[in-house]
């Protein structure tokens, strides 16, 4: 069974086509991410996941049922959610904002304590919300989240106001969520360091799914080329790679393709005047970036 599935499904707001025609199939222990640009049907997908809105056309199953249907209740158990621009009780310690969220989802007190010290607020749980960070507000937001072991997390921007260090510590907490078996959906509009903890990535752009797959799936259909980045003194290319290299910082900048890359490096370590090299593959950014500038030039039907 798909832990998510949504097929051809459409959402329109009052003549706001938000969500055009998407599938997705997600499976036990994969993490997706999430990404496109403001106004892109990100949160749209989530709210239809979750169950807070119904699809204008198209099915959305989450555990194989309807996520507004009569057992909703029951699904919601099994959802954690973080959404974006998390806000809590400003009166309420951190401690007493979990146990609250414990008693309405109905999971063990105990874990209260826990899921504190794992995002790392252990110290300040006895404090009010109101003298917390953005950081350490959004690491109370992931706590709640993580209430009940949920087997699917949908997470909104999780990592807006983290440190890098706990950043980090976040992207290792998914890491360990999937390989207890959770289903991630990770939105977020900030690539860098993503990739390493993402299955799949699903791109979309004005309501359409404009890519969908594993990046080195995204990698390939997208063809972007590998750079080079080449210093040394008077270095002379061979004729066949100049028309591919320009001039950037003192050194050189060039094109290959993903093919060409090994044949490329071959040809180039055996340059004399050759001293150093940074060899850049396609990022996630740069996919991102392609399908992004890709939505300028299509005409998309609305
Ligand atoms: P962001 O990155 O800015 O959070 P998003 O990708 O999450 O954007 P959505 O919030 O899903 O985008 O919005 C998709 C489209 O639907 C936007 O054009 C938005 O204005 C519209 N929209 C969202 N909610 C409503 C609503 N309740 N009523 C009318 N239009 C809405």
């Amino acid at each position: 069974m798909n832990i998510v599935e949504l097929q051809q499904a459409e959402k329109n707001y009052q003549g706001v086509e938000a969500l055009k025609s998407i599938n997705l199939s997600l499976q036990q222990g994969e993490v997706l991410g999430l990404f496109g640009h403001n106004g892109a049907g990100k949160t749209t997908t989530i709210k239809l996941i979750l169950g807070l809105i119904k699809p204008t056309a198209g099915q959305v199953r989450v555990f194989g049922e309807d996520p507004t249907g009569e057992n909703a209740y029951h699904l919601r158990r099994q959802l954690g959610f973080l959404q974006e621009n998390v806000s809590f009780y400003q009166q309420m310690t951190g401690h007493e904002v979990l146990a609250y969220f414990a008693k309405l989802k109905g999971c063990e007190k105990k874990q209260v304590n826990d899921l504190l010290e794992e995002v790392g607020l252990a110290h300040a749980a006895m404090r009010r919300v109101k003298t917390y960070s953005k950081g350490m507000r959004q690491r109370l937001g992931l706590a709640q989240a993580l209430l009940g072991q949920p087997k699917l997390l949908l997470l909104d921007e999780p990592t807006v106001g983290l440190d890098p260090i706990a950043t980090q510590d976040f992207y290792q907490g998914i890491a360990r969520l999937k390989a207890q078996g959770s289903t991630i959906i990770l939105c977020s509009h900030v690539l860098a360091g993503v990739e390493k903890y993402i299955d799949r990535a699903l791109i979309l752009g004005q309501g359409h799914l404009l890519a969908e797959g594993s990046l080195s799936t995204l990698t390939e259909q997208t063809n972007l080329p590998v750079t080079f980045h080449l210093q040394g003194s008077n270095l002379l290319l061979p004729a066949s790679l100049q028309a591919n290299a320009s001039e950037i910082n003192g050194g050189l900048k060039l094109h290959v393709s993903q093919q060409q890359k090994m044949a490329t490096l071959q040809q180039l370590l055996a340059l004399p005047s050759l001293e150093n090299i940074d060899i850049h593959m396609p990022s996630l950014e740069d996919i991102y970036m392609h399908y992004m500038n890709d939505i300028q030039h299509m005409e998309l039907p609305r």
